[in-house]
């Protein structure tokens, strides 16, 4: 038998407005943008390592969808 993958546990862990930082590994993060360069990743503030990453919110669609030529 395979351990029980606590899904919803770990989505209730992370929340909205946190992430982990990929510097430090640390929780200790709070939503800086809704936005970052792109509209898939929101910026967050590492407040142990005080730098803005980026994170990625949802994957985006495929490209190959994004030919608009023709
Ligand atoms: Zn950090």
């Amino acid at each position: 038998m395979q351990p029980k993958l606590k899904l919803s546990e770990l989505l209730n862990k992370k929340g909205n407005d946190s992430a982990e930082c990929p510097f430090c590994k640390g929780q200790e993060t709070r939503l800086h943008a809704l936005f970052g360069s792109q509209l898939s990743t929101s910026q967050y503030y590492c407040e142990v390592c005080r730098v803005v990453f980026e994170r990625i919110k949802w994957e985006p669609p495929l490209e190959e969808n994004a030919s608009s030529s023709d």
